[in-house]
């Protein structure tokens, strides 16, 4: 049975916790959302005044060239590009999620439109608990281009629902919801076997574990900067289009949807015509944010600094770590009280997070919780028929020891054990949950 003197052992045999020292974290905080809202970096502050004071401050509008504004969404992608397979110059750090899926699945779409005149392949599948914006890009996208969204309300129904009317098959890589993650090797090779292109949303896979979009068949992928890549509130997100599809897209004339002059091949030419930029720089649409893309580049270099011990790799083996304790501690000491899990509990099928059901008072639980210094999050249910209220703990391998872990379900078991999460004060729900 362990105990909070094992969870300290554990702590210090880990390879990994000097990690932790790149983090502002609040004293006595133990903060399990860094899957909505990765911590903020020590760096940052000073990173971000500098870029204020003296590059913005100071040297105006030099600073386009000689900070390198110019360059930021390239070179941030780059660096987000090791921790998720892309090749150097290839994924590119721009706009918000949502919007990137607007671009990427416009193309992929169109693409199949292009090679199917006949015009047999009109569906975009994906699942139907996956993140409502996702599903709303898509249906918009849908409509205004002549095909049909066909969710599925079990993964396992993917491999035999795809078939001569799959254009594309859309899915986050790790569930919102759940943190179940879906074996994207495998569910490529079942797209492209069935003739379909694959769009992956990797907001809770980037940084939280290895990908390699390459190897596992991925055509096109976007991602989140403020979750796993501690970027910051509304960080700048990301995008990846396979090489080759892009040429495709060359060859065939057609656009990103948001062809904006930063996206255009020579910006500075002001040409009334528009004219693609070469590779995934296409994909830029206005000015980049550069305060905002500044902070993300400091929150990418946390994840970097974990190549010298072992890179994503290192990372994933703790997460798991971390994630198979707080089960275990959970149905050790709080399974007296209902407390259920919909997170896969073979590691392999799971992201960073576990997601718990109570009884009753999820959201109370939660803010209960958060009163005494540990951060979660709620995520409603009811969407879908047979969804329930979820408490969400997210577990970032890089700032969370297992001492968190243990201090966190000793909490869990205090608010349920003593019904604190009874008191009115807990009920009212905030705007953001
Ligand atoms: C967090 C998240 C988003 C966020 O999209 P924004 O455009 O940044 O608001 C999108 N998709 C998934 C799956 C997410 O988890």
């Amino acid at each position: 049975m362990t105990d909070r003197t094992d969870c300290e052992a554990l702590d210090r045999a880990d390879p990994l916790a000097s990690l932790r020292d790149q983090f502002a974290l609040p004293e006595g905080l133990i903060y399990l959302d860094g899957n909505s809202l990765g911590v903020l970096p020590r760096s940052t502050a000073a990173r971000v005044a500098t870029a204020v004071e003296a590059e913005w401050g100071r040297d105006l509008i030099r600073s386009w060239n000689t900070a390198g504004w110019i360059d930021l969404p390239l070179q941030v992608g780059d660096a987000i590009g090791t921790l998720v397979g892309a090749r150097p110059g290839e994924l590119l750090a721009a706009d918000s999620t949502s919007v990137n899926l607007y671009k990427v699945l416009s193309c992929a779409l169109r693409l199949v439109a292009a090679s199917e005149p006949g015009g047999i392949r009109r569906t975009v599948l994906s699942e139907r608990t996956n993140f409502p914006t996702d599903l709303y890009i898509a249906d918009t996208l849908c409509r205004e281009l002549g095909f049909r969204l066909e969710l599925v309300d079990d993964p396992a129904q993917i491999p035999g629902r795809l078939g001569v009317d799959t254009a594309v098959l859309m899915l986050t890589q790790v569930h919102y919801r759940t943190g179940a993650l879906h074996d994207m090797a495998a569910l490529s090779t079942a797209a492209h076997a069935a003739g379909a292109l694959t769009v992956w949303d990797l907001a809770h896979s980037a940084g939280a574990l290895p990908v390699d979009l390459h190897r596992d068949g991925a055509d096109f992928a976007v991602g989140c900067g403020y979750k796993y890549l501690n970027g910051g509130p509304g960080a700048p997100a990301f995008v990846w289009a396979r090489p080759d599809h892009l040429a495709r897209l060359d060859a065939l004339d057609i656009r990103q949807p948001l062809a904006g002059w930063i996206g255009h091949a020579a910006p500075f030419a002001f040409t009334a015509d528009y004219r693609a930029a070469p590779g995934i720089r296409r994909f830029q649409c206005g000015t980049p944010p550069v305060l905002s893309m500044t902070a993300l580049a400091e929150g990418v270099r946390t994840l970097q600094a974990a190549a010298p011990l072992g890179g994503m790799a290192a990372l994933r083996e703790k997460s798991l770590a971390l994630t198979g304790l707080f089960l275990a501690l959970v149905d050790a000491r709080c399974g007296a009280f209902g407390v259920g899990t919909v997170t896969p509990r073979e590691a392999a099928a799971r992201g960073s997070q576990v997601s718990l059901t109570v009884p009753d008072g999820a959201y109370a639980v939660v803010q209960a919780l958060i009163e005494r210094g540990v951060i979660g999050d709620f995520r409603a249910g009811g969407a879908t028929p047979g969804d329930p209220d979820l408490m969400r703990f997210g577990f970032t391998p890089l700032y969370t020891r297992f001492v968190d872990v243990w201090d966190a379900v000793e909490h869990l078991r205090t608010v349920l054990a003593d019904g604190l999460w009874r008191a009115p004060r807990f009920q009212a729900r905030a705007t953001v949950t």
